[in-house]
């Protein structure tokens, strides 16, 4: 897992979105790499939710403190934490937790109340982009994309011990295991020389 603030291996918003903790499943290293009004919109410009132009506009209009940006951060943490558990069922092929299942539900009506309809083909439900909580409907709504279709039998978890991050695999076989080979990966075969230069020795 590399250091930079935002690092975007899930292949999909979703998976990116959800890979905004560091370290999820160790609970003593477990952080979130994207803290604050400003650096989530940079993250949302970096994750392709947003155009640069918007952000720009939107940092300028919307004070960091303001009580809706605050509400606005607060949302996108509750729906990182609904989709969590659900994302972990998902790959464990467990049935989604209900409690959670309930609070997807919730996030995609207001979503879709909140969303405009472009009377063009395809049909396309379309988020605001003029103040931070727009970002929240945005990813419910990616969200409901992804859970409903195709990839989700590419989703993965990576293998590595605490890491919890997401990702598509893409690969022909469908057998990537590591949210990157640089990082977990890499740790992987370390451990493995490890223990087998200990038993021989
Ligand atoms: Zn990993």
């Amino acid at each position: 897992m590399s250091d930079s603030v935002v690092t975007l291996i899930g292949g999909h918003p979703v998976l990116d979105f959800a890979n905004t903790r560091a370290w999820r499943l160790d609970p003593v290293r477990a952080v979130d790499r994207v803290q604050g009004f400003e650096a989530w919109v940079r993250w949302a410009v970096a994750s392709g939710l947003l155009t640069a132009d918007r952000a720009e506009v939107l940092l300028r209009s919307e004070a960091a403190d303001s009580a809706s940006a605050q509400a606005a951060i607060a949302a996108l943490t509750d729906l990182r934490a609904t989709l969590w558990p659900l994302l972990d069922a998902l790959v464990d092929g467990e049935e989604p937790p209900v409690q959670e299942w309930e609070a997807l539900r919730r996030s995609l009506v207001l979503a879709r109340e909140d969303a405009a309809l472009p009377p063009a083909f395809p049909l396309r439900w379309q988020s605001g982009a003029d103040h931070l909580g727009d970002l929240c409907h945005a990813l419910a709504l990616q969200a409901e994309d992804l859970l409903g279709g195709d990839g989700l039998d590419r989703v993965r978890r990576c293998a590595g011990p605490g890491c919890g991050w997401f990702f598509l695999d893409r690969s022909r076989g469908g057998t990537r295991r590591w949210c990157s080979s640089d990082d977990c990966g890499n740790r992987d075969r370390a451990r493995r020389h490890y223990s087998r230069t200990r038993r021989s020795g």
